[in-house]
């Protein structure tokens, strides 16, 4: 991988970089082409879920007993990635393979595993999780969705927003309280088919940026599910989400990171190439120092967050660690972009621009996955 690092990044070996190879050429043939498709509909075609899948794109490090490519975060990491440098916008491959998928293959019991883990890889069954709602989003315990126990089912009452593969997904991980009076204590995690009765999407969210992804909200009047449908154990629902957000932060550190590598290099090109007052923008004292800013700071986010992917890779990246990644990589990556678009001038504020799109695509890194102030939260709480 090109990089704005003066030494060869440590983490990666030849069958990751291999895989790197497969991801920038289905991102460029399949994907580049059709992203002003995808921002028309407002998602990603199942088609191209589906290409992936048979590229072996989707869920890399699930077992191959399941139908995944046995690998390593390693090869999950390259495709977080690639999709992050590529400016490609609204796939939701990430929150899918190395988000949800996780919860099914780590809590699931093996029938749960052997009904939908091998359609996750193939891209059959598209996957989200239902934690936010109107009323709660940084403070879980605060859900209001409930799942009360009728004889061997569940019946989910509640409403879900900003859900991502909310359009597509054909299975949810919803996150309910099965005890509404223990609190947090009493929150469960249930697999919801998408076409059970009584569930119901909402329309897609018009965001401000990131328009291909299928954001929305999910609605839930009375949907029965039996028994078997509970992810892990009755009432432990918070304790599983607590250990499975870290991945999901660290995911985010690492797309932030990609991505912020990426602009810069197309801006240090841009601002070459640019004349102005009969010279290069580049030369311009402010542009120098500037960019001599941001590759500093993106020369600190890639050392930290390499240094991280290697803890996580042995299994060690600690709830501190993925916070402090996704608050300092995502942080990093908005003040950067925030500079990089004002060396752009009027181009800057052009959708035909890249750095005009990762300005708006990228915003809610600060805030989905847990805001910059949860994380800091977090952080605080082991002083
Ligand atoms: C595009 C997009 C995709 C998303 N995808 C998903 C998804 O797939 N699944 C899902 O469940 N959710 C998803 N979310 C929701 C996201 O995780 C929440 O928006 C986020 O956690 C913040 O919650 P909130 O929006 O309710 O804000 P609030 O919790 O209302 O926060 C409002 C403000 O209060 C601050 N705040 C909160 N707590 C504290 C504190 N303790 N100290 C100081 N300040 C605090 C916040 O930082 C923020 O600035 C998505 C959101 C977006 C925008």
């Amino acid at each position: 991988m090109e990089s704005i690092l003066t030494y060869p990044r440590q983490v990666f070996r030849d069958d990751h970089e291999l895989l790197r190879q497969t991801v920038r050429r289905f991102l460029d043939r399949e994907c580049r082409p059709r992203q002003a498709e995808w921002d028309r509909e407002g998602r990603v075609d199942r088609e191209t879920w589906l290409k992936a899948g048979r590229e072996g794109l989707l869920c890399p490090t699930l077992d191959s007993a399941w139908g995944g490519g046995g690998g390593d975060f390693g090869h999950a990491a390259v495709i977080v990635e690639e999709i992050g440098r590529s400016g490609i916008s609204g796939l939701g491959f990430g929150l899918h393979s190395d988000v949800v998928a996780p919860y099914i293959a780590r809590l699931g019991t093996e029938a749960q595993k052997a009904r939908w883990l091998p359609g996750c890889v193939s891209g059959e069954t598209i996957l989200a999780i239902a934690m936010s709602e109107p009323g709660a989003g940084s403070d879980l315990r605060a859900i209001r969705t409930t799942a009360r126990r009728e004889g061997d089912d569940y019946v989910i009452d509640g409403s879900k927003t900003f859900i991502s593969n909310g359009l597509n997904c054909d299975l949810v991980v919803v996150v309910a309280k099965t005890a509404p009076d223990l609190g947090g204590k009493g929150v469960s995690l249930l697999l919801v088919e998408a076409d059970r009765p009584g569930f119901r999407r909402g329309r897609k969210l018009d965001k401000m940026g990131q328009e291909a992804a299928d954001t929305a909200e999910l609605f839930f009047e009375g949907v029965r599910v039996p028994a078997g449908n509970l992810l892990g154990e009755e009432n432990k629902g918070l304790g599983y989400l607590m250990q499975e957000l870290a991945q999901e932060r660290f995911v985010i550190a690492l797309g932030a990171a990609a991505k912020l590598e990426a602009m810069y290099e197309e801006t240090v090109r841009y601002t070459r190439e640019r004349i102005v007052f009969g010279k290069p923008l580049l030369d311009m004292q402010n542009t120098r120092f500037a960019l001599a800013g941001i590759r500093t700071r993106a020369t600190a986010v890639r050392m930290m967050v390499d240094q991280y992917l290697a803890e996580h890779l042995r299994r060690r990246l600690t709830l501190d660690e993925a916070a402090m990644a996704k608050l300092f990589a995502t942080e990093e990556l908005g003040r950067a972009l925030d500079e990089m678009l004002q060396l752009y001038g009027g181009y800057g504020y052009m959708m035909d621009y890249p750095i005009c799109r990762a300005f708006v695509d990228s915003r809610v890194m600060r805030i989905y996955g847990g805001t910059s102030e949860v994380m800091k939260e977090l952080i605080a709480r082991n002083l």
